[in-house]
């Protein structure tokens, strides 16, 4: 009485190794994230984990931290009546992970946070808008954010000239271009360039595209027919390229 039951052979899994397990691993661990995998001791992590390229490999990302408020007697995920609070970068982190292992299927649950006024749901929000096409950007910076900053610049100082850039490459749409650039004419931002995102490292988002310098040159086009005072448009194009010059050029003159 009270031993436990031996483990039938059906039962028993490989030991999870290989090269797309620890990958799938270092990533996590770097990126402060858990997964139900780990955390519920699942047997099919070697199988799951390791499974051909990333394409095919699945795992099951925990939201909300390591700690569950319940303590369900099934399971081995640990409990505490007041775990660590919310990490404010997990919805960014969750999106980076997924971005970067490539995988086109995600499976997302949490542990349950009954000491989060409202069970965490913002936190889940800010993760599904973070994978659904924020995710470029950390969460704690956002497109409305850097046009208001714009927009109350010129407001509170007419003559300041404004400049903001944009990135391309990073699977975004023509028409979210030509719409994006519209809002900053509307904001009645002076300048713009537009440059080739680059992956800095492994870890960083991958490139959707290598737009081509005729792209560029046509998105300098519409942007000299916005009204734009300056547009700077090319792969190598960066955010304070040519800013002496321009200078020289705009406001020595
Ligand atoms: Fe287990 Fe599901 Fe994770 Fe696979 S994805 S290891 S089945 S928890
Ligand atoms: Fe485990 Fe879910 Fe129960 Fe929390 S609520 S203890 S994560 S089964």
């Amino acid at each position: 009485k009270g031993e436990r039951l031996r483990l039938p052979p059906w039962l028993k899994t490989e030991i999870p190794m290989g090269k797309n397990y620890n990958k799938l691993k270092t990533t996590l661990r770097n990126l402060n994230l858990h997964t139900v995998c780990e955390e519920a001791r699942c047997p099919n992590i070697g199988e799951c984990w390791g499974g051909g390229e990333y394409a095919t490999a699945t795992a099951t990302i925990m939201l909300m931290g390591d700690t569950c408020t319940r303590g369900c007697r099934f399971c081995s995920v640990k409990t505490a009546r007041n775990p660590p609070p919310l990490d404010a970068n997990e919805p960014y982190n969750t999106a980076k992970a997924i971005a970067e292992w490539g995988l086109d299927y995600v499976v997302l649950t949490s542990v349950d946070r009954d000491d989060v006024p409202d069970g965490g749901a913002e936190h889940i929000a800010k993760t599904v808008s973070c994978l659904k096409g924020r995710k470029v950007r950390d969460p704690r910076a956002n497109f409305d954010q850097s046009l208001c900053v714009l927009k109350h610049v010129k407001k509170v100082q007419p003559d300041i000239i404004t400049k903001t850039s944009i990135m391309l490459g990073l699977g975004e749409t023509d028409e979210q271009v030509h719409a994006t650039m519209k809002a900053l004419r509307a904001a009645d931002v002076d300048c713009l360039t537009l440059g080739q995102y680059m992956q800095p490292t492994k870890r960083h988002l991958k490139v959707e595209e290598y737009v081509t310098p005729e792209k560029f040159k046509y998105w300098e086009k519409v942007g000299n027919e916005l009204g734009f005072h300056y547009t700077a448009s090319g792969p190598l194009v960066r955010s304070s390229y040519k800013a002496g010059e321009f200078f020289l050029k705009n406001l020595v003159a």
